[in-house]
């Protein structure tokens, strides 16, 4: 199919991590299953990947094994450099009140649960460009320009993209968090605004990040160090809105100070290496994450807080979800937009975020932001979690994204793919 041809099987739009994901394991397992899928997918700003050597992007996530495994299953992690990756081994997380080296600070280590690290941390470019070629690898088709309107019929959906009108059994809305598709489609959302900015940079620091995550609760705002490739730190600082501003404004030399405070000097003396950029922080849920013909995926289906690090790993999840739901349809003779499967991957998929959004707007609220006596029964669940090893097997099992019911690519192994 070229990018002239309009009549898609499935159509999705945006080619983020989560939209390129979806494309690449629906297009190769398709493929595999002979029964092969026309597929395109929008996308007016593919960005260029990153070249040889450049300077890592301040722009990272945590990337948890789930959404290794999602990756690797789509032809994408393959793709990426190696050099560019870094995976972590722990996680260290303290309160304010406690030393960051200290007996009280909680450690996760991947050792606990036999595992060689609790994930990767990469830039989201890195992934997004390796998903989409991966994608037209597997015989998808990018169209460069985006989602204006659509309109519902009973056997397709007409979609207008610039001067074209396209048409699909299926509509994936993976456009993010201003999601078009979600507006057209009339799904009423809520969205909360957190009162929060995160500050984001790379910094280089004076001691060795030991290819761990660190994470201090502030009591008013939480700030994370995540390894990178290269031997320096990403930070991901939340703070209240005006705060952040303030920060942003400051000088380099001045900012730097502020932060070495904010980490308590665990990682010693830090220089900023990048810009710094204010992103600011809203709790999003579309009520409906499917409609007839359509369905919503990663951030245009919710978004959640950065602290815990879960926004995309649960993105890559419903799309692996949404492909082994089209895939049965696919089996049982369907057409890609049945109302069942796409039922069955709305079920689904609430069912798995609503406990886990819930978590983390509680650490949020209790451990990240509040002084009160809940905060002190949150600070004491932590002391217990500390002294539990099965609690610390509980929230690694959470952490790499491997509990709960999970999607056929998240449950094989990447080694087993390769
Ligand atoms: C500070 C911060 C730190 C984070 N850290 C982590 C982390 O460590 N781990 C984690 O799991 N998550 C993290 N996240 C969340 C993560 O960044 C998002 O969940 C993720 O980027 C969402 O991916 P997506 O593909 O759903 O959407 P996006 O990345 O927003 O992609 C949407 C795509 O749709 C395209 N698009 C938009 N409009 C249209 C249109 N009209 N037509 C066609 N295409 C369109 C865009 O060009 C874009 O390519 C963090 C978020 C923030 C703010």
């Amino acid at each position: 199919m070229s990018a002239a041809d309009t009549r898609w099987d499935v159509l999705i739009v945006g080619g983020g991590p989560v939209g390129a994901c979806a494309g690449a394991l629906l297009q190769r397992a398709a493929g595999a299953g002979r029964r092969p899928l026309r597929i395109g997918l929008l996308e007016p700003a593919r960005p260029a990947p990153p070249a040889a050597g450049a300077a890592l992007d301040a722009r990272v996530s945590a990337w948890s094994r789930s959404s290794e495994r999602i990756l690797s299953a789509a032809g994408a992690w393959q793709r990426m450099a190696a050099e560019r990756i870094q995976p972590y081994e722990r996680m260290c997380v303290w309160p304010a009140h406690v030393p960051a080296r200290s007996a009280d600070a909680l450690v996760f280590d991947a050792a606990y649960v036999g595992e060689s690290n609790l994930g990767s941390i990469a830039e989201n470019r890195l992934v997004q460009c390796a998903a989409l070629e991966a994608f037209e690898a597997a015989g998808g088709t990018i169209v460069p320009s985006g989602f204006s309107g659509l309109e519902i019929h009973e056997d397709e959906v007409q979609v207008r993209a610039a001067e074209q009108v396209h048409s699909c059994k299926l509509l994936v809305g993976a456009d993010g968090a201003r999601s078009r598709v979600r507006d057209a489609l009339g799904v009423a959302t809520r969205i909360t605004s957190y009162e929060q900015t995160a500050i984001v940079a790379n910094v280089r620091t004076e001691r060795a990040h030991e290819r761990t995550a660190w994470q201090r609760f502030l009591g008013a705002g939480t700030l994370a160090f995540l390894p990178l490739a290269d031997g320096s730190s990403s930070i991901v600082w939340s703070v209240q809105e005006t705060l952040a501003r303030e920060r942003l404004a400051l000088p380099a030399a001045q900012f730097e100070q502020e932060l070495l405070g904010a980490s308590d000097g665990v990682l010693g003396a830090l220089e900023l290496c990048t810009e710094r950029v204010g992103l600011p922080l809203r709790r999003l849920r579309a009520e409906r994450f499917s409609a007839a013909r359509c369905a919503l995926v990663g951030d245009a289906a919710h978004v959640v807080h950065p602290l815990a690090g879960q926004g995309v790993n649960l993105g890559l999840l419903d799309a692996a979800a949404l492909a082994d739901c089209v895939l049965e349809a696919l089996q049982r003779g369907e057409d890609p937009g049945a109302a069942a499967a796409l039922r069955r991957y709305e079920r689904w998929r609430k069912s798995e975020l609503a406990p886990m959004a819930l978590a983390i707007d509680g650490f949020n609220r209790f451990l990240a932001h509040d002084s009160g006596p809940l905060a002190h029964l949150a600070q004491q669940g932590l002391v217990w979690v500390n002294r539990s090893e099965a609690a610390k097997r509980l929230f690694i099992g959470r952490a790499l994204g491997l509990a709960g019911e999970l999607p056929a690519a998240a449950r094989v192994r990447a080694a087993a793919l390769s």
